[in-house]
């Protein structure tokens, strides 16, 4: 079953969420807005069975809903620290396999947050989530319109919604948030040289729902202001 998101989808809900939209947007009425909106239904409908366009349309949505009401979290926040903790280093210790494992976890939602994203494993391991239903959104910085290798064009020709962060110097985030209950960070970029040129950490946290809720208010907070990818090949 589909993560219909943190708030309900209704008529009222939407159009009271449109203004705020327009002025996220800075569209100032002129359609803008509804361009985006029909954008990303009919790019969510390229690979959704039929039976699904609907309640996948919906869910696209009201994620824009939510993210285009989302404020950033208060920073710095210290919660408790409970749950578990996996650690990865790299070069060569496993994170790209310890984040693919971690995937094949997700069941309704997941959220990536990346500042490059070149790892061919990962990208196949977010794509299977999406294949068996999990509602996948991929949010990357502007570089990822012009990197010669990136996996945004791979997701976006096979239907996985793709938004571009371009309102920071760079959106360094690597973050990925699965089901709303764990989060994956650390210096870690999802990339080959990540894996294995770099020296880099990871962490997978699991079992800390304040902690979760931070993180995903913070991606709805960058997605809020983000805009749909445009694929620059056909499917890959
Ligand atoms: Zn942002």
């Amino acid at each position: 079953m589909r993560n219909a998101g943190t708030s309900p989808w209704t008529a009222g809900n939407f159009f009271a969420a449109y203004p705020i939209r327009c002025r996220v947007m800075r569209c100032h009425g002129h359609g803008r807005c509804t361009i985006v909106l029909v954008l990303v239904i009919l790019g969510m409908s390229g690979s959704a069975p039929a039976e699904d366009w609907w309640t996948t349309a919906r869910t696209a949505v009201a994620e824009r809903w939510s993210a285009a009401t989302a404020n950033v979290p208060a920073s710095p926040s210290t919660i408790p620290a409970v749950g578990s903790i996996q650690v990865a280093f790299s070069p060569s210790g496993g994170a790209t396999e310890t984040i693919v494992a971690a995937l094949g976890e997700a069941r309704q939602r997941l959220w990536v947050q990346a500042y490059s994203f070149t790892s061919a494993p990962i990208a196949k391991a977010v794509l299977a989530a999406a294949k068996r239903g999990v509602q996948v959104t991929v949010l990357l910085d502007k570089s990822q319109r012009t990197q010669q290798y990136s996996e945004a064009d791979f997701f976006a020709n096979q239907g996985v919604p793709v938004y571009i962060d371009d309102q920071h110097a760079i959106a360094h985030n690597k973050v990925m948030i699965i089901d709303g209950g764990t989060v994956i960070t650390g210096s870690f970029n999802f990339s080959k040289a990540a894996e294995q040129s770099n020296a880099e950490n990871l962490l997978i946290l699991r079992g800390n729902p304040p902690l979760a809720a931070l993180y995903a208010q913070n991606f709805r907070f960058h997605l809020g202001h983000a805009t749909p990818y445009q694929p620059r090949h056909g499917r890959d």
